[in-house]
This record gives C-alpha cells, sequence and structure tokens, in this order.
C-alpha cells in the first residue's frame, strides 16, 4: 500500500492561524509587556525574527519567543485560543476525505508541534503519523535525510511513498530526487509548467494515485 504524506502549511490548512500568532499575538503581548505601542513591538518584534533567520531552529519555536520576550504566558494557551482562525483549504478536506481508507496518510510538516497540534486538531483522525521536522527531527528543512528517516519509520521504500506540499524545493525537488512521488499543490498558479505533478487544486491528486 502506498503511503501519502502532505505538508500542513499551505497546503492542508492556509496561513491566516500562523500569520495571526506571530503577527498580531505576539506583538500585541509584547507591547502589553513593555508598555509600547502595537506598531513600536512590531518593528522590535520583526526585527528580533529577522535576527535570527528562518535557518536557526529557535525561528520556529514558541517556547523560544515567549522567553526571549519575556511574555508570561504559555504560548499554548495563545494558541488554543486563536483556534477558531485555523482554516482548512476546502479541496484539501475533499482530498484527505475521499483517500481515507484506500491510503495510508501521514503529516510531515515544518510547524513545531504546539503549532501543528492546534492546526491538525479537526483532521488529525485521517493521518497514522504527524512529523514536526522541527519538535521531533530538530531540522528546519525538509532535507533529503528527513525523508529517508520518514521512509525508514514507516517501513516504505521511497518508491511508494507520495509527498505533497506547496514548496517548490522542500516539498517538491528534494522528495522527487529521493524517488518519492511529489506532488507540488500551487493554488495560485504562479508555476508556468506543463508538468502533470504540479496541482491547482489538491483533488486532482485523488485520481493520480
Ligand atoms: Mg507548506
Amino acid at each position: 500500500m502506498k503511503v501519502v504524506s502532505f505538508d500542513v502549511d499551505g497546503t492542508l490548512v492556509d496561513h491566516t492561524f500562523v500569520n495571526m500568532f506571530w503577527e498580531r499575538e505576539v506583538p500585541k503581548l509584547y507591547a502589553e509587556k513593555h508598555g509600547i505601542s502595537f506598531e513600536e513591538a512590531w518593528e522590535r518584534v520583526k526585527k528580533s525574527y529577522d535576527e535570527i533567520g528562518d535557518e536557526d531552529i529557535r525561528w520556529y519555536l514558541p517556547s523560544y519567543w515567549f522567553k526571549k520576550f519575556e511574555l508570561d504566558i504559555d504560548p499554548r494557551e495563545v494558541l488554543e485560543d486563536l483556534k477558531p482562525h485555523v482554516k482548512i483549504f476546502p479541496d484539501a478536506l475533499e482530498t484527505i476525505e475521499e483517500l481515507h481508507g484506500r491510503f495510508e496518510m501521514i503529516i510531515v510538516s515544518n510547524a513545531p508541534s504546539e503549532i501543528l497540534d492546534i492546526e491538525i486538531e479537526e483532521i488529525r483522525e485521517y493521518f497514522s503519523r504527524v512529523y514536526s521536522c522541527t519538535s521531533q527531527f530538530r531540522e528546519v528543512r525538509k532535507n533529503p535525510q528527513t525523508y529517508m528517516r520518514v521512509c525508514r519509520e514507516i517501513k516504505v521504500p521511497p518508491s511508494r511513498l507520495v509527498h505533497v506540499g506547496d514548496h517548490y524545493k522542500f516539498d517538491y525537488e528534494v522528495p522527487k530526487k529521493l524517488g518519492i512521488n511529489a506532488f507540488l499543490i500551487d493554488r495560485e498558479n504562479t508555476i508556468h509548467a506543463h508538468d502533470g505533478n504540479i496541482l491547482r487544486d489538491l483533488r486532482e491528486l485523488i485520481s493520480k494515485l
């Protein structure tokens, strides 16, 4: 049986929830804590994010930032309150409902567990395993080792793994090179190429498996 692996942000769930957390809630809490305006807080917070950068594992971790910014609240509580803003793409929901029972499905995401758990809470039952690259593998990218590790853990060769995600390099090129049947979801139609593995709607995946 084939195993179908899904990225989360930009693939199953839109970016609203994550953006609200990092760009609205965190600066809001920072402003309250340090007695400054939201605008000033956002400027400082953004500068700090940029200084660490997305090549550094700390950039991904709510617990790191809450400690650094001296925010006296558990990030999980903040995330929990934002849960109503998690939006599963309708085509994604239809696709996983359709594939459920026919394929084993897993999740391979860069999001840290605190964020990932809330993003996928509504659809968790469809997936046999959930991997957070940052929390479980301490990796900031889905590099070849990440995919090989997933294959080993689920005990399937790359040729029987299907992966779909929205990042051209890390969800598409990298797994493809390993012999994984990779698909890119490009709902905005930004990539103009005649490539049957580039999907404009996730439901196109159903007939391609
Ligand atoms: Mg993504």
